[in-house]
Formats: structure tokens, sequence, C-alpha cells
């Protein structure tokens, strides 16, 4: 059974944006009762189907890019200690070209080629079969309704309306709508370990303005003079260039630390398996064409919908 949570939109909230922010502010995504969703026990295991990838790199080149996003956050490191966090991404290739989006406890990494459309389809008649086009990819996370721990998470990857390569290695390949995969995936793996947006975006649906780990409000994304470390921010929620995109790839300050209270270092830490589902909640980007030919946006969107599974 699904719900739809409508949001609750608090236009005063922009007024925030243009206040100094105290340092090292991240954002979590918090369940529908304001409950902050994390890994028990950080240890993901990314299943990345290359049975059939985009065209502008060899398979090799998406599972080297793949592991480099993965490898930026486990090897977060904040006050001049080399790793400040037990996440741990691994990431393994399968042949399969695809496969749906569910609770499995598998997460799996797949590009959509065919269709940009919900794999199972909704069986809420209220959902679109399928994804507004201009998203880039979306990542679902399935955690327990009551305590957030997440159990599973699905990221698919919109090779149906973009292509996908790598801009450091191959710049001349690049336009609209060629995207950056390393840098938008080292994004998409912050939602997989639970960080939010570093703001709002119109659209985002929520019973409650988030707030972030310092207790204060999140600004909305249209609000001016966001500070940089907001804009600065792996987690934040666009890109002005290619090369912005590329600098996606490396964490800011913020998103460390949000590793790193969330999931903090510790030399006798194991890996244990996750037990059930009860709900998930979803994110999505978008990339949206700026004025001109040579400005890029990448708006990186919050799926419209909170979703909870029984
Ligand atoms: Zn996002």
């Amino acid at each position: 059974m699904r719900n739809r949570t409508k949001l609750v939109l608090i236009a005063s909230v922009a007024g925030f944006a243009a206040l100094p922010r105290p340092a090292a502010a991240y954002v979590r995504t918090t369940t529908s009762t304001g409950i902050p969703i994390a890994w028990k026990a950080p240890c993901v295991k990314i299943e990345f189907s290359l049975g059939d990838p985009p065209p502008e790199l060899k398979a090799a080149g998406y599972l080297d890019a793949a592991t480099q996003a993965g490898a930026a956050w486990s090897n977060a490191s904040l006050d001049g200690v080399d790793r400040c966090t037990n996440v741990i991404f691994t990431v393994e290739s399968f042949s399969s070209v695809a496969g749906p989006v569910g609770m499995d406890y598998h997460n799996r990494l797949i590009f959509r080629q065919n269709s940009w459309c919900r794999d199972p389809p909704p069986t809420d008649p209220n959902e679109p079969d399928c994804y507004d086009p201009s998203a880039l990819a979306i990542t679902t996370v399935f955690q327990l309704r009551n305590t957030g721990e997440i159990l599973d998470t699905d990221l698919e990857f919109n090779a149906t309306d973009y292509t996908w390569s790598d801009y450091v290695g191959h710049p001349d390949q690049f336009g609209y709508l060629t995207q950056d995969f390393q840098g938008a995936l080292t994004h998409e793996f912050g939602h997989v370990i639970g960080l939010d947006h570093t703001c709002v975006s119109p659209g985002t649906s929520s019973d409650r303005w988030p707030v972030d780990n310092n207790g204060n409000l999140v600004p909305a994304c249209s609000s001016g003079n966001l500070p940089a470390t907001i804009t600065g921010a792996t987690m934040y929620v666009s890109v002005a260039s290619p090369s912005a995109e590329v600098e996606l790839r490396s964490l800011s300050p913020d998103d460390v630390q949000g590793a790193c209270d969330i999931y903090p270092f510790t030399s006798n830490f194991v890996c244990v398996a996750p037990t059930k589902a009860q709900a998930s909640s979803g994110c999505s980007y978008a990339a949206q064409p700026g004025r001109g030919a040579i400005v890029w946006v990448l708006a990186f969107l919050v799926l419209a919908t909170i979703r909870r599974r029984r």
C-alpha cells in the first residue's frame, strides 16, 4: 500500500537562505515522521548491470567510475584523519542488462536505455508510469518506517534521454545531453547512505520542512545568495557547467562531515545484514538547459513523493 504525502510549503523559510550557516552543515533524509534514515552497518554492495552500457564508455570505464564514486565516500577524511567513516562501497558488475526496482536486499545500479519508466509499474493509479524525462537519475531507498534503518537501495540512470560519459577523460564528448557519470553517481551515493540535498527543491514532498544537522531550517534552492557551503557540496541540487559537474566527484567538508557523523569510523566495525522492509523514499535529479547553449544547469530534484510500503 502506498500513500502520497503532500508537500507543505512554508513560504517564510526562503528568507533563511541568506543567513550565515554554521560550518559542517549537512541534511539527512528522514522518514515521514522525521526519523533520519541510515544503514545499521554501512557496507553497501552495488550490483552494477553492465550487460548493455551506454556506448560512450566501455563497461570497464563505467565500472571504474562507479568504484571511484564509492571510494569518495569510503575514504572521507576529516581533521587530518585518513578515514573518518565506516562507509564501505563495493561495486560488482553483472552481465544482466536491467532489473526491477524493489525491496530485495540487492542494491542495483541500472541504465534505463529503452524507456525511462518504472519497473515494475506503479500499483498506485495516481503515480505516473514513467519518470520525468528531465530527471537524469533516481535513487530509491527502502528503509524501516519505525527506525529509519536503510535496507535496500536501487539507482536508475536515465540513458533514454541522455548519454553518460567521463568528462575528465573525454571532454570532447560533452554537450547538454551528455552527463558526467562519476560526478552524478557520487551525488546519488550520498542519497544511498541517507543524505539529502543541501537545499530544498520546489516539489519536495514532506510532512515537515527539513532541518540540517545543526537544527537550522534548510534553505529553499530558489533562494538567492546561497552560501558556498551549500552550493559547493556534492549534495547540492545543481551545477552550472560540465566542469562543475565533475566537482561533484570530490566531497565538500560538509559532505564529509555527514558521512563521518552518521557512520563514524571504528576499528572493530563488522558488517551486519539488514532485516526486513516497510517503507521507501525516492530521490531524483534532473538536468535543465540554461539560457544559451553553453550554460549548463543540473537540477537535482527530490522525487515528488515519499512512498511507504507495508
Ligand atoms: Zn539528489
